[in-house]
């Protein structure tokens, strides 16, 4: 049956213990660590074997951990800033070697610098970037899914074309992964980003997520304006086998409730294979 993974961010402001329980007792049986103020991406950043071997005692696996914040400006113009970027994945890269994580999300971009940076400037310095990144995790024997961030069409960071053109020539253990709310927010069509992925061969993971009217991301399926049932099916007919992270932001309201939502949209699409 189909695994939909959840984002430690979820539970950010909970305790290590009961983030933990939290996640495992909503019935998940795989997690995402994400969020550098999460207490599990701090704990796993301190002990990345310890944190991990809690959580399989909670009967959650770790398939894929996100970039630290630190690491989101690999296109940055100052070249030490964009070292300190390199560095700060790189010892997740090494981190994720010890305690058997075999997949990183990457933010290709996130150093911004308004309009007068050119778009080829940007993409220049990512990839300049990635290749260091991409050669360490091939000797670690890891997986870089880069993820389309980018909410402006036309820019490097925004559709899956784009990123295929940067990560082209990395190796095989270089792809991307597909966030469909900022697909949506880049006013993009997701089945058909969807399908330049699943085209490529190169399309690693996914992050799944709703998008209010007002725009805000990263709310519960059915909460917002974007309607699965084409995309899923979509991904259901091409029966894509890579990860499929609900990426989830804590909301306002009692996080057992939210994650207990949450849990309800994972049976119902794992259920009828939506
Ligand atoms: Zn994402």
């Amino acid at each position: 049956m189909t695994d939909y993974s959840i984002s430690a961010w979820i539970v950010r402001d909970l305790p290590l213990a009961q983030g933990v329980s939290a996640l495992a007792s909503a019935g998940f049986a795989s997690v995402e660590l994400s969020a550098d103020q999460c207490p599990l991406v701090q704990e796993w950043e301190r002990d990345p074997v310890g944190l991990c071997t809690r959580l399989e005692g909670a009967g959650l696996t770790v398939p894929s951990i996100h970039c630290p914040q630190p690491g989101r400006f690999l296109d940055a113009a100052d070249e030490n800033a964009r070292l300190d970027a390199v560095v700060a994945n790189l010892r997740y890269l090494e981190r994720m070697a010890l305690c058997g994580v075999d997949e990183i999300v990457i933010h290709p971009t996130g150093a911004g610098g308004g309009a007068d940076v050119a778009p080829e400037d940007s993409r220049a310095r990512t990839l300049l970037s990635l290749q260091t990144l991409a050669a360490r995790a091939g000797e670690l024997g890891l997986r870089l899914a880069v993820e389309n961030i980018g909410f402006k069409p036309g820019r490097p960071d925004s559709d899956m074309a784009s990123l295929l053109t940067i990560i082209d020539g990395l190796g095989d253990h270089v792809g991307l992964c597909l966030d469909i709310g900022h697909t949506e927010i880049a006013g993009l069509d997701m089945v058909e980003e969807l399908t330049i992925g699943l085209e490529s061969g190169k399309l690693f993971t996914l992050h799944l997520h709703d998008v209010l009217p007002s725009g805000k991301d990263h709310v519960i399926p059915g909460e917002g304006r974007v309607d699965f049932t084409p995309f899923l099916a979509a991904l259901n007919a091409a029966k894509f086998s890579g990860g499929r992270t609900l990426e989830i932001a804590p909301g306002k309201g009692d996080v057992a409730a939210r994650l207990a939502q949450v849990s309800d949209v994972k049976r119902c699409w794992e259920v009828h294979q939506l």
